[in-house]
């Protein structure tokens, strides 16, 4: 196989980590969150109701983008385990050799771009 782990392992360390600090930076947020709720509810009740359906709009925004955060770093880290035991870029649903161009677009994948097509059918 001539695919260059060192290079993929390195671009997904670097993933991991960004994707951890986006996590860590989403849980900051939420607590400052929390403080300027309680600070806009003891202040004024004139437009309350606009700033709480808004803030919750946020929240939920917020939530979603943790979510898929945690779902990549899930599959980085399964990236990184599958080369440790040297299964990295072969699909893990045919067996086939990923082809290298697919793995520099997306580093942590574990299918060939045939079942990527038929899973997200
Ligand atoms: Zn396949």
């Amino acid at each position: 196989m001539s695919i260059d782990t060192g290079r993929f392992r390195a671009e997904l360390e670097q993933h991991r980590d960004r994707l951890q600090s986006t996590i860590a930076h989403h849980d900051i947020g939420g607590a400052s969150l929390t403080e300027e709720t309680g600070e806009l509810m003891s202040s004024s009740s004139d437009n309350h109701l606009a700033d709480t359906a808004s803030e919750t709009y946020e929240r939920e925004l917020d939530e979603g983008l943790e979510e898929d955060a945690q779902d990549q770093l899930r599959d980085v880290e399964a990236a990184l385990q599958r080369l440790e035991a040297g299964e990295y870029g072969t699909c893990s649903v045919c067996g086939k050799t990923i082809p290298v161009e697919r793995l520099e677009a997306v580093p942590w994948t574990t299918l060939c771009i045939d079942d990527a097509r038929k899973l997200a059918r």
